[in-house]
C-alpha cells in the first residue's frame, strides 16, 4: 500500500493491528517470524493459558448473543462447556480445574454485568489511517454508555493490572481512535476486565493523550517499514534488519526454537505453566 510523501516521494502506508505494532517494539526478530517470513516457520506447541482465554472471550461473546431473558450467569456455565477449548492442557484433570476455575469467573463478573444493556458491538472490527499507517483491530466489546462508545477488553491472566495498565495500553488507545472514527463520536474511555481478579481498570484518555498514543504508533511503523526495506531490498540480512530483544519473555515465544539468544535469555516451559494456577 502506498501514497505520496510531503516530498512527492511514495511513502509506504503500514497496514497494522496493535498486536502486530507490539511485536515489533517487543522483538523484532520474533515480529519477523510472524509478519514476515513466508512460510511462517513453525511455532511451538499451543498454549493452554491461551485456549482458557479464547475459551473465555467466546463464551463472553456467545452470552451477549443470547436472548435478554437467558442473560443469566449461570447461563455461561453451559456455554462454556460448548465453547471449551482443550489445546495445551496436561489432562483431563487439569482441564477440569480450569474449567471450574473459568466457571467461577465468569458467574462473578456477569453478577455486575447489566443484561439489558446493548453494546455497540461485540468483537466488533474498528480501522483508521492516518498518513503513516491503517490500523485496524477488533475490539472484545465496544459498550454504549448513555451514546458514549467505551473500549472493553477482557483480560484472564495472572498478573496483577492496575489503572496506569488502562492508560498505557496503546492497543486500548488505538482502539478508541478507531472507535471514534468508525462510529462518528468521540471515544475516549478504555476499561481492562480483568475476569480472573475480578476487577475492571478504567481510564479516560484526554484527546493529547490519544494523540501521543498515536504518535508513538506512527513512529513504531515507520521503524518496521524502515527494517523490511532495508531486508527485503537493501540487502540487510534478517538479523540486521530484525535483531532479537532476548528477555523474560522469551520463555513464552512461540518461535523460541528457532531462536538461540531467546533460548539463553530464558528457560523453556510447558505448555500449561501460565495457567492461574500455575498448571497445578
Ligand atoms: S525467543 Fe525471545 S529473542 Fe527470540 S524471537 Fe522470541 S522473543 Fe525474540
Amino acid at each position: 500500500m502506498e501514497q505520496l510523501g510531503l516530498a512527492g516521494m511514495p511513502t509506504r502506508l503500514f497496514s497494522c493491528t496493535p498486536s502486530k505494532l507490539a511485536s515489533f517494539a517487543e522483538c523484532p526478530r520474533r515480529y519477523r517470524m510472524t509478519y514476515v517470513d513466508r512460510p511462517t516457520p513453525p511455532r511451538g506447541a499451543p498454549w493452554a493459558h491461551n485456549a482458557l482465554g479464547a475459551t473465555v472471550h467466546n463464551v463472553l461473546r456467545s452470552w451477549w448473543l443470547l436472548p435478554r431473558p437467558q442473560r443469566t450467569p449461570e447461563a455461561s456455565r453451559k456455554l462454556l462447556r460448548e465453547a471449551w477449548i482443550s489445546d495445551g492442557y496436561r489432562d483431563a484433570e487439569q482441564q477440569a480445574a480450569a474449567k471450574e476455575l473459568a466457571a467461577g469467573w465468569l458467574e462473578r463478573y456477569l453478577e455486575k454485568v447489566d443484561p439489558g444493556a446493548e453494546p455497540f458491538g461485540l468483537e466488533r472490527t474498528v480501522a483508521m489511517r492516518t498518513e503513516r499507517l491503517a490500523v485496524s483491530g477488533r475490539i472484545d466489546r465496544l459498550d454504549d454508555r448513555d451514546g458514549e462508545p467505551v473500549v472493553v477488553d477482557y483480560k484472564t491472566g495472572r498478573s496483577a493490572l492496575s489503572e496506569s495498565d488502562a492508560a498505557g495500553s496503546q492497543a486500548l488507545a488505538l482502539y478508541a481512535l478507531a472507535a471514534a472514527r468508525t462510529l462518528r463520536r468521540p471515544c475516549q474511555r478504555v476499561e481492562l476486565h480483568h475476569l480472573s481478579a475480578g476487577e475492571v481498570y478504567t481510564y479516560v484518555h484526554t484527546p493529547e493523550r490519544l494523540e501521543r498514543h498515536l504518535r508513538r504508533a506512527e513512529a513504531t511503523a515507520a521503524d518496521a517499514v524502515e527494517a523490511e526495506t532495508a531486508f527485503k531490498e537493501a540487502g540487510a540480512s534478517a538479523d540486521e534488519a530484525f535483531p532479537p530483544a532476548p528477555g523474560p519473555r522469551c520463555s513464552w515465544c512461540d518461535f523460541r526454537r528457532h531462536c538461540p539468544e531467546g533460548q539463553a535469555a530464558a528457560p523453556a516451559k510447558e505448555p500449561w505453566a501460565a495457567l492461574p494456577s500455575g498448571g497445578e
